[in-house]
């Protein structure tokens, strides 16, 4: 650490949060000053808000803080690039502006921003990674509620392990952040990552609250997007999956085939197995689009990363 109490960097990435963002910031600067009042952080410690291409006033207000205060800080981004690349923007500026720890937590602030003594505590005691757990899902819709279920169980089968009700809450410390930049993965899942990067890991519960103002960022097709890159950046389980089908799949299709030409030749049977043939056909059909559809997503991995197009664009940054 640079100095005895550490520096700690708050990572927010907001994308239209107008309605949120004045007391966001106040909140927090106010557990920041409680936090450094009570030796636990340098006075130094401050927020980084990170613009995700908010059409809305987001950017204004943010500027305005800056000018009153130097603590808040932050970038915009030219367009939307969404919220884990806003994430991860985040971390790397906080990195490079100087921190020895930096938590992340969203604009909307549901998660309980006075946990985050409990995160410094984590890593005061040595953590470099605390994730924060939520301890229910009751603000979340039924959907968002059972596909997270789903999802976290299919990444377990998966070999990817991340504790179930993970959130994108948690505390990194500087060392985490210098590794994450060994990783040059443009669509990097941080969830995933953070858990089997292998440092001394953590856990802190806290209580999800409504959201404070305005609408969830989130709808179906990103919630998706999100998942299939967590499995495809994390799991090559499906593609063995595919293989071992494919491998199946054969045999089958060999033994029905020695078995028609046997009839064939031995009972000189007339081709009655119309609807055998249809199901069949249907079934194996079937079966090779969806194994398609899986290499698809991989070869849709493999397209994006190497193009190695920016992972984002800063437009600009207060610093
Ligand atoms: N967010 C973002 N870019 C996006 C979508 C969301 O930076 O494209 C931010 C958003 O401003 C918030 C956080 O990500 O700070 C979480 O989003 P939201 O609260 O809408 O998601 P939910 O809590 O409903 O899952
Ligand atoms: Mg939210």
């Amino acid at each position: 650490m640079s100095e005895s109490k550490p520096i700690l960097a708050i990572v927010i990435p907001c994308f239209n949060e107008e309605l949120c963002l004045n007391t966001t910031i106040q909140k927090l600067l106010e557990v920041l000053h409680v936090l450094s009042d009570k030796g636990k952080i340098s006075e130094k410690s401050y927020l980084y808000l990170v613009d995700d291409g908010s059409s809305d006033n987001t950017w204004n207000i943010i500027s305005d803080f800056h000018q009153k205060n130097p603590l808040v800080k932050g970038a915009k981004f030219i367009r939307n690039f969404g919220n884990q690349k806003a994430l991860i923007a985040g971390y790397e500026s906080v990195r490079a502006l100087g921190c020895d720890c930096a938590i992340s937590i969203d604009a909307d602030l549901q998660q309980d921003e006075w946990s985050i003594e409990k995160f410094v505590d984590k890593f005061i005691e040595g953590a470099d990674i605390v994730s924060g757990i939520r301890n229910s899902r009751d603000t979340d819709t039924l959907f968002k509620k059972t596909s997270a279920v789903l999802f976290y169980k299919l990444m377990y089968v998966l070999g990817a392990k991340i504790p179930m009700n993970h959130s994108d809450f948690r505390l990194v410390s500087k060392k985490a952040l210098d590794i994450m930049e060994l990783y040059p993965e443009k669509y990097l899942f941080l969830r995933g990552f953070f858990n089997e990067v292998g440092l001394k890991t953590a856990y802190v519960n806290f209580d999800v609250k409504p959201r404070m103002a305005g609408e969830s960022k989130f709808n179906f097709v990103k919630l998706m997007g999100l998942a299939l890159n967590g499995i495809t950046s994390f799991s090559v389980v499906p593609l063995r999956i595919v293989s071992v089908l494919g491998f199946i799949m054969a045999f089958v299709s060999f033994l029905i085939g020695a078995e028609t030409v046997f009839e064939k030749i031995f009972f000189h049977n007339t081709p009655n197995g119309w609807a055998t043939t249809i199901l069949l056909l249907c079934f194996f059909g079937g079966i090779q689009i969806c194994c398609l559809g899986v290499i698809g997503e991989y070869v849709g991995q493999v397209y994006r990363e190497v193009k190695a197009r920016p992972r984002y664009i800063k437009d600009t940054e207060l610093k």
